[in-house]
């Protein structure tokens, strides 16, 4: 097996080489003294100390040197940290005999011999070439970062699932670094400027839990919107530019952030589903909070709510045993047009609910598709109780076939609507 350890150098003998540290280097944690050595009585004297290095591993690159043989490698971890800080040399010893110069090096220590319980990431811009970022994270066991991640034309970096997710994968990683970047635009003027005012109303909204939202570049042939625990919405370009289009309309983009907004509240409240196979129990709820609030914010938007619904029926997915399955069609328009009857029956009762009440009120209802999440569910068989809605009018609706009529919400000023902001109903 040819096994290369570093860049093949030799001594001026030619029979040995240190490999690590090399010359000028700067060294901090858990590293490595290694080379190789045609003879096996090697040892490494780092500033006095003679270290001998465990011999015998593989080096096909060197056998060559050597007379044919390969296991010359050596090799050691050591904890650079013990040197304490500053320069230091090393030198190869063959037996008794020192060989070339001592080369130098330069330690760092961060914080002691061994740092316990720290914990970053932090992102490198245009590295490893422009227009990438490499994510360094601590490990505590290297003393040292390592290379967690290289985004920018990487789309393997990126979540597979294309409609509201949510996500513990890229917790703490800085945006910049998710998918291929955050963008300072969605490439239109006047649509940056209604995102912006959406994304301020949606804050007013779902007050007690403040987001960052940050437009962000999927990268080619994917469409996400990614909310995180640490408050960090990511709303990606393509899954807006495809509902637009797709649509004719940005109130679905609306509708979409508020079900990121409804993540937020889950993780707020620990109502993620964790032990379910899939996400699709937490998904419905995220989208009858969507529903909820199109249903309170947006009962100006009439008929044109239908293409909120054609968007939530055109992104159900049939995939039950992949665990970002987020519900069929049509179990992902009932529960958007449960959250909206939910805001009905607010107006009509002048009741606000809170945040807890409104979780029972859709758990309840969607509590038969999070009991079939134990057992395979049928293709198309709708798995939510909602009595009082009609699914074939809603797959109607969804389809263009009928009109929202009935989706008109009852009519309210908007103080009184204000006024029934989930929030609210805890102030009273
Ligand atoms: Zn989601």
């Amino acid at each position: 097996m040819l096994t290369t350890l570093g860049a093949l150098s030799s001594s001026v003998s030619g029979q040995v080489a240190l490999e690590n540290p090399q010359n000028g280097s700067f060294q901090s944690g858990i590293g490595l003294i290694s080379g190789w050595s045609c003879s096996a009585d090697v040892a490494v004297v780092v500033d006095s100390s003679i270290i001998v290095p465990p011999y015998g591993s593989s080096r096909g690159d060197a056998a060559g040197i050597c007379g044919g043989n390969a296991n010359i490698g050596f090799g050691l971890l050591f904890n650079f940290n013990l040197l304490g800080p500053g320069r230091h040399t090393a030198q190869i010893r063959l037996g008794r005999e020192y060989v070339d110069s001592p080369i130098t090096f330069t330690v760092t220590v961060p914080a002691g011999e061994f740092a316990r319980g720290l914990s970053k990431t932090v992102t490198v811009n245009d590295f490893p070439s422009s227009g990438k970022s490499t994510t360094l994270v601590w490990q505590e066991s290297l003393q040292n970062f390592a290379i967690a991640g290289v985004s920018g034309g990487n789309p393997s970096r990126n979540v597979q699932v294309d409609y509201g997710c949510y996500s513990n994968t890229y917790q703490g990683v800085a945006p910049q670094a998710i998918g291929c970047g955050i963008l300072p635009s969605f490439g239109d003027a006047n649509f940056d400027l209604r995102f912006g005012q959406e994304t301020q109303i949606q804050a007013s909204f779902w007050t007690g839990f403040p987001a960052t939202v940050y437009p962000f570049d999927e990268c080619p042939g994917v469409r996400n919107a990614l909310s995180r625990p640490d408050h960090v919405i990511l709303f990606g370009r393509n899954i807006t530019v495809d509902t637009i289009l797709s649509t004719g309309s940005d109130l679905p983009v609306a509708g979409i952030l508020a079900h990121e907004w409804g993540h937020q509240v889950q993780f707020g409240y620990g109502w993620m589903n964790q032990a379910a196979p899939s996400v699709r129990s937490s998904e419905l709820e995220a989208d009858a909070f969507s529903g909820y609030y199109m249903g309170l914010v947006k009962r100006w938007a009439g008929p044109e709510l239908n293409t909120y619904f054609q968007r939530l029926f055109s992104l159900g997915d049939y995939q039950f045993n992949d665990p970002g399955h987020h519900g069929t069609p049509n179990e992902r328009v009932a529960a958007g047009a449960l959250g909206m009857q939910a805001a009905a029956n607010a107006i009509y009762n002048n009741t606000p609910y809170n945040y807890e009440q409104l979780h029972q009120i859709f758990t309840a209802s969607i509590g038969t598709a999070i009991l079939k999440e134990r057992t395979p569910v049928t293709k198309g068989e709708p798995s939510i109780a909602v009595s009082a809605i009609d699914l074939e009018y809603i797959r109607k609706i969804a389809s263009g076939e009928a009109s929202a009529e009935w989706l008109r919400m009852p009519s309210a000023s908007d103080e009184q609507r204000r006024m029934l902001y989930p929030n609210r109903a805890v102030d009273r």
